[in-house]
């Protein structure tokens, strides 16, 4: 079968691209990618917002290469592009069959088959599609055929039906490398320059099942780790192939398993490689000790989502860390002297006003290389969203704003506006201090981060430069 993998047109005028001018390729894609191509499949991806593709010319794509099936991915705040792909594909064809994955479909399925979709490919999605795709090219989009296939959802008879979930690749060293051959691989952008950067991950899941985060709903609970070897010969491969030693892992807690974080250094050291990467950590999975290992091996910086200057806060979500605890790690990357980056977020339900001020206070405190601020969003499938959707506290269900820099909802005790402004004001609390500006110029990264914080504040970042006033 002729399969071609896509995400969207469209997406990068949104807010989220604009952020960081950050181009990431699609992982997720390029992993499925590769499992079909294993399985004998023609596979080809076209990644529109890196390629700057509009929908005419997406469409040129479809119509020239001639598909057998279209496969779209999308996340909350781009799903209304991937519907406008979905409507547009059928215009020219309305036999070609159309699958969706992502989180948002996983979760809204009954939405995404409302938009034209065949089949919603739900959770972990290689093998689904694999099986999917199979049993397309035997018998289309039969039902009968379909009902066998695990993981996925699609309607019959105008009903929507969901089959068994499917159990998790226990094994993740089973499936193949993410068949990057077919991505644009110079093209993707940090801070809106070109950069050629390896993405890659090493884990899935996650066990604690934070209220506001989908990874534990998505990925699941148990935290899976491929071994470090077919990490790091993953990596070999494709430093050769692509020329960098850049590497960014995507997991969002690289270090929870520290039997996995001692293997991977030691194949660093045993294959003598000279890496520069970046990957995320909890605070209580790392100690200095750790952070120096992983300082001498390459890594350049840390991402901790710290969430809350409240230790309330962070009891309520369910993120089971400590602030001493990240007071004392905070210290420790200052003396190991490694970038670190610190993720604060603004306007769970429960908070005032105040708690938000807190937390950028608290962020202040630990001064993180650069801080995060977000606003509390509730994504569909995740404990938060279930409470906003329960207690009507959601005000905005335009998708496209699902990208936390925008509220969404109020809280019991604040209104969406205040989250709004607490969260401007987060930025400019933290990035207009003399102490910061004075070290970025000393460090030559002033241009660079002004930049960053100009996109990602676009458009309130000039009033609120005249309206310095915090949150009320
Ligand atoms: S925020 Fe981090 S610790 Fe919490 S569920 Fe998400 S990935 Fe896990």
């Amino acid at each position: 079968m002729k399969v071609l993998l896509a995400v969207p047109p469209g997406i990068e005028k949104l807010e989220l691209y604009k952020v960081l001018g950050l181009r990431a390729p699609p992982l997720g894609l390029a992993w499925i990618a590769a499992v079909l191509e294993q399985g004998g499949h023609d596979v080809k991806i076209v990644d529109s917002p890196t390629l700057g593709l509009d929908m005419a010319s997406f469409m040129n794509e479809v119509k020239t290469w001639h598909p057998d099936v279209v496969g779209l991915t999308a996340m909350t705040p781009t799903i209304y592009k991937a519907y406008d792909a979905v409507k547009a594909i059928k215009e020219y064809d309305a036999d070609l069959p159309v699958i969706m994955g992502g989180p948002h479909s996983t979760f809204m399925y009954e939405e995404s088959l409302g938009s034209g979709v065949d089949v919603v490919v739900r959770g972990e999605g290689e093998l689904t599609t694999l099986e999917l795709i199979n049993a397309i090219e035997r018998n289309g989009l039969d039902p009968a055929a379909l009902k066998k296939v695990e993981g996925i959802a699609f309607m019959d008879g105008g009903k929507p039906v969901m089959t068994r979930d499917r159990p998790i690749v226990r094994n993740l060293d089973d499936l193949p490398p993410p068949a990057r051959h077919l991505l644009p691989m110079d093209r993707y952008t940090l801070f809106g320059k070109p950069i050629r950067i390896i993405h890659a991950m090493a884990s899935r899941g996650c066990p604690y099942g934070c209220s506001f985060c989908s990874t534990s709903y998505f990925w699941g609970r148990m935290i899976r780790y491929r071994s470090a070897k077919n990490v790091v010969d993953e990596l070999e491969d494709a430093m050769a192939r692509y020329k960098t030693n850049v590497i960014a892992f995507t997991d969002d807690e690289f270090t929870l398993g520290r039997k996995f974080v001692n293997e991977f250094l030691r194949e660093i050291d045993e294959r003598g490689l000279d890496i520069s990467f970046s990957c995320g950590s909890r605070v209580d999975t790392i100690d200095k000790e750790m952070m120096l290992a992983l300082q001498r091996r390459g890594c350049s910086a840390l991402y901790f989502g710290v969430e809350s200057g409240s230790q309330e806060s962070i009891n309520r979500i369910g993120k089971r860390i400590t602030l001493d605890r990240a007071v004392k790690v905070f210290q420790w990357a200052k003396e190991v002297k490694i970038s670190h980056v610190g993720s604060f977020v603004v306007g769970f339900p429960w908070e005032t006003v105040d708690d938000m001020k807190n937390t950028v206070k608290f962020a202040i405190k630990l001064k993180p290389t650069y801080a995060q601020f977000t606003v509390a969003t509730p994504y569909p499938g995740t404990p938060l969203y279930a409470e906003a959707e329960g207690e009507g506290l959601i005000e905005d269900r335009n998708w496209e704003h699902y990208t936390t820099l925008t509220a969404v909802m109020r809280g019991y005790r604040f209104t969406k506006e205040q989250a709004q402004k607490a969260l401007q004001w987060a930025y400019i609390r933290y990035y207009a201090r003399l102490g910061f500006l004075l070290s970025e110029m000393l460090h030559g990264r002033l241009s660079t981060i002004v930049t960053a914080i100009r996109n990602a504040l676009v458009p309130w970042f000039n009033e609120q430069l005249l309206h310095r006033e915090p949150p009320q």
